[in-house]
């Protein structure tokens, strides 16, 4: 899955460290980022690349010994302390541009090798999202400042304290016999089969989320419902639950043509997906099949 790169291991523990003139940097700009080509693979600028760019680094984490870090926008002295002025993410030009290098839509990091900057890449993405809707506080507009312990943002005016947003969600293999359920999404670039899903609601377990979701998206009812593995999914900011369960009465379909566009039994002989050793949601269909 994309969170597999052994052997390369992934270092989240925060520090509080600058940027050394080797060490990697992340720039995006909306839903792009920016990248050069080497042998094939992705590279992203170090900071003496960086060496003409006026900005803010915030650290991210490490892929073994190499150290990444967000490029985020230096804000003029003029941006007042409180929320009324536009983000400079909002601008149309980028506030970066480097000599052999361009902006990529972050769809890349699906398929792009090396597997680790592709993980690197998304990961990133991900925490540049938290930073950039955060960077003034919800309670009282102030300027938010960053912690120096933990991956928080502090509102000095009010406290209020700001932890990165993950969401939960599941992904849902549900079973009939020697059949399983899979489906394509409504209005997405992704037409490929997959399998139910949905983001767990305020108040409710994460099995309850599963038959809720299973309910609402094709009108079944589950039962024996078993955990199977997990995954950050940056693209949507999530963290995705994988579970199983089996069909608990009547197997005819009612399909919320809001969230998707059909929805249907599959026996084993009948999928016709390959591994994509990316996402927790082949996996699972690619599982039931091989089981
Ligand atoms: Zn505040």
């Amino acid at each position: 899955m994309i969170q597999d790169i052994l052997p390369k291991i992934y270092h989240n523990e925060y520090q509080d460290i600058k940027p050394g003139e080797n060490d990697f940097i992340l720039v995006f700009h909306k839903n792009t980022v920016l990248v050069r080509y080497q042998d094939d693979k992705l590279r992203y600028p170090t900071l003496a690349e960086m060496s003409n760019v006026t900005c803010e680094y915030y650290y991210l984490f490490s892929i073994d010994d190499y150290k990444y870090f967000l490029a985020f926008p230096n804000f003029d002295s003029s941006d007042s302390n409180h929320a009324s002025v536009p983000s400079g993410f909002d601008d149309e030009a980028p506030f970066v541009a480097l000599d052999g290098y361009c902006y990529e839509n972050i769809s890349i990091f699906r398929t792009a090798a090396s597997k680790h900057t592709a993980f690197a890449g998304i990961t990133a993405h991900h925490l540049c999202n938290w930073y950039e809707t955060n960077r003034f506080c919800g309670r009282c507009a102030s300027k938010m400042v960053p912690d120096h312990k933990e991956r928080m943002l502090y509102c000095p005016c009010c406290r209020n304290m700001v932890y990165p947003r993950i969401s939960p969600a599941v992904i849902v293999g549900v079973i009939n016999g020697d059949k399983i359920l899979m489906s394509k999404y409504a209005g997405r670039a992704y037409t490929k089969y997959a399998l139910i899903a949905g983001f767990t609601e305020i108040g409710e377990s994460v099995e309850q989320t599963v038959a809720r979701e299973v309910m609402e998206e094709v009108g079944l009812k589950v039962k024996n419902i078993r955990y199977y593995k997990s995954q950050p999914w940056a693209f949507s900011g999530s963290l995705l639950l994988g579970y199983f369960c089996e069909l608990d009465g009547s197997d005819e379909i009612t399909l919320d043509t809001d969230e998707l566009a059909e929805a249907g039994w599959f026996s084993k002989d009948e999928i016709d997906l390959e591994d994509d050793h990316v996402s927790l949601t082949r996996e699972m269909i690619l599982k039931f099949k091989n089981s």
